[in-house]
């Protein structure tokens, strides 16, 4: 697969308000990896006004829609952990946290997400833990993906 490859993980619905006539639409939610980021993809449709809109964003860009769109997401999938053993990994380990600190972890951070990783694993929605997988088999890691 290439960076550039976008794939759906994830299409579900929520209910919000029609913004043109307020009545009840349906939120159709994807998620998706695309190259290094996760992004979401939000799809509006009013079955009253025929109101249709597609907002495709990328975490934190709008966060009170992120979290409701998170939060949607792991009741209706679930969690995806990322493992990586502790021992086979452990000479990549100086390369992982180095990933982590690339991504903004403080140094301090980058070693506890390392530790959790070769511990219990890590959680997130499936994009999210497919990107952690990406980065991390980047550096050269072999990591598993658990979904539940
Ligand atoms: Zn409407």
């Amino acid at each position: 697969m290439s960076d550039s490859d976008v794939f759906v993980l994830y299409c579900g619905d929520l209910n919000g308000p029609c913004p043109r006539c307020g009545d009840a639409v349906s939120l159709h939610v994807a998620e998706a990896v695309d190259g290094d980021a996760v992004i979401w993809t939000v799809t509006s449709q009013c079955v009253e006004c025929r109101y249709t809109d597609v907002i495709q964003d990328r975490p934190g860009m709008f966060d009170a829609l992120d979290a409701t769109i998170r939060q949607t997401l792991v009741a209706r999938v679930g969690l995806t952990r990322v493992h990586a053993d502790p021992v086979a990994n452990r000479p990549l380990r100086l390369r992982a946290l180095a990933m982590y600190r690339r991504h903004g972890a403080t140094i301090t951070g980058a070693a506890h997400d390392y530790a959790a990783l070769t511990d219990a694993g890590i959680t997130g929605t499936p994009a999210e833990a497919a990107l952690l997988a990406r980065r991390l088999t980047a550096e050269g890691l072999r990591v598993t993906l658990h979904h539940r």
